[in-house]
């Protein structure tokens, strides 16, 4: 068997769907190009004195759009494929939901836990200082995020430093997103790529037809979902399933899994990890040696939030799930993939699911231009006309409202309500184009499906600009 190349995965996903296309090839070709590749090495002084040098890339794959986004992974594995592979994923989600970015990624090859918070914001703020210097790194050329092994605390260390750099620059804080609430963040960034993923798994399920082919109802209703890392997007997507009537009967960590049938409170395993360092041992859950044994476990929904590659051709013909929703990225290997669909297996792409996350970078970023929060402006004017509004309805039916329900009439949306409604609408109108999209091709395979819209999107952009007239 020849070496796993994520990067090959996904220039063959975007060779399947081409086919089903007419652009001329040399517009395919270009699509499928990463088209810079910044690789760097640094060193940092440790805590105990010694040096270290670093290993750190960033990728620019598509400029069809501008800025590029993406995030900024931190972990032992990262190398040039990979983040060619992830920045090309990037371009492919955000020209599928309408956001206005080409795509990009980041990556540190470390293993965080090895370094103190004091290393960590010294590997964060040289790496940021690389990228400026090479400008890859600002408001209209190129915007990180976070993504595996990132937070908040990373994007406000890089804006920063950034803004140090770029005292002039009036948009300077728009040049990472996922920043903390007190440095130009938005509301609901942490959660959006989980809260997307239950939008779109909702939405997915919402279909009689398609459920009645995977012989299951409709609804989210009790559907026993399995997760695989419960890092932000794994918890927050279990949240949000658990809160729409879904049942979280399996959860697989690096260290092992948990299982439980009747279902385990999510926010309970969280708070057990918090207190014990591991979701290992939580009442009344059985314990799974291998994590990944758990991906191989009856349910109805498998949900990979961790990493790529880790449904492969070797475990696809054990899995038994009906629906796949990729929170990850690339978590199903193109191989791997092949089995499953032959299987019956339905598959919630990558590029579609986990898109939510750069929706709401999208708002923070205009959130930072526009230097204002989303509903400032309408907010007390909706007030006081949704007070009007229940003055009449009172007036006209002659009883008074409760309450609760003059609260619900009458407050204004807050920048979380805009965003959240940003991101469902974004979210469900993509899904419904993916749908007609397979359903017009005779496709089961949601995957081309995504891809092919994607790539009618960028050849879009491409002609307006003149480049394949
Ligand atoms: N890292 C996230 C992703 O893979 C978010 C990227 C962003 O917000 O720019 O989609």
């Amino acid at each position: 068997m020849s070496e796993y190349s994520f990067f090959e995965d996904v220039l063959g996903y975007i060779d399947k769907s081409a086919s089903y296309t007419t652009h001329p090839q040399g517009l395919i070709d270009q699509i499928k190009q990463c088209n810079s590749i910044f690789k760097m090495y640094f060193p940092i002084r440790l805590d105990n004195g010694e040096y270290k040098v670093i290993e750190a890339y960033r990728a620019q794959h598509s400029h069809h759009k501008t800025p590029v986004k993406g995030g900024i992974r931190y972990s032992r594995h990262v190398n040039e494929d990979e983040v060619k592979a992830l920045a090309a994923l990037m371009t492919f989600k955000c020209a599928l939901l309408d956001v206005p970015f080409g795509g990009a990624k980041g990556g540190i090859k470390i293993r965080r836990a090895e370094y103190s918070k004091n290393e960590i914001e010294k590997i964060t703020r040289r790496y940021a200082f690389e990228l400026i210097k090479k400008d890859f790194i600002g408001p209209a050329v190129d915007v990180p995020a976070p993504d595996y092994g990132t937070g908040a605390q990373e994007m406000a260390w890089i804006a920063d430093t950034y803004s140090a750099f770029h005292s002039d620059t009036i948009n300077a804080s728009a040049c990472v997103t996922g920043k903390p609430l007190t440095m130009f963040g938005i509301h609901g960034r942490t959660e959006a790529t989980g809260r997307g993923v239950f939008f779109g798994l909702r939405e997915a399920v919402s279909y009689e037809d398609d459920m009645t082919k995977l012989g299951l109802t409709v609804g989210l209703e009790g559907k026993k979902v399995i997760v695989q890392g419960l890092g932000n997007v794994g918890f927050h997507s279990a949240k949000f399933l658990q809160e729409g009537g879904a049942t979280i009967i399996g959860i697989a960590e690096y260290d092992g899994g948990i299982y439980d049938p009747e279902g385990l409170d999510i926010e309970e395993v969280a708070q057990h990890r918090r207190d014990t360092g591991s979701i290992l041992n939580f009442k009344n859950s059985q314990k799974i040696e291998t994590g990944t044994d758990l991906l191989e476990y009856e349910c109805d929904i498998l949900v990979p939030a961790a990493l790529e590659n880790q449904i492969t051709e070797e475990n696809a013909p054990r899995i038994k799930a009906k629906i796949i929703g990729e929170a990850a990225n690339g978590p199903v290997s193109k191989n791997a993939e092949e089995i499953l669909l032959k299987n019956g297996v339905m598959i919630i792409p990558d590029i579609y699911l986990n898109a939510g996350g750069v929706t709401v970078s999208y708002f923070e970023w205009l959130k930072n231009l526009s230097r204002m929060s989303f509903g400032k402006l309408e907010k007390r004017y909706d007030y006081l006309n949704n007070e009007r509004l229940a003055n009449a309805i009172e007036s006209a039916s002659g009883q008074k409202l409760s309450n609760s329900q003059r609260d619900a009439i009458i407050k204004g949306a807050s920048e979380e309500d805009l965003v959240n409604s940003g991101l469902e609408e974004a979210m469900v109108n993509a899904y419904k184009e993916m749908r007609e999209t397979a359903k017009k091709h005779n496709l089961f395979d949601m995957r081309t499906a995504a891809f092919i819209l994607a790539i009618n999107k960028i050849s879009v952009s491409y002609l307006e600009q003149g480049i394949f007239p």
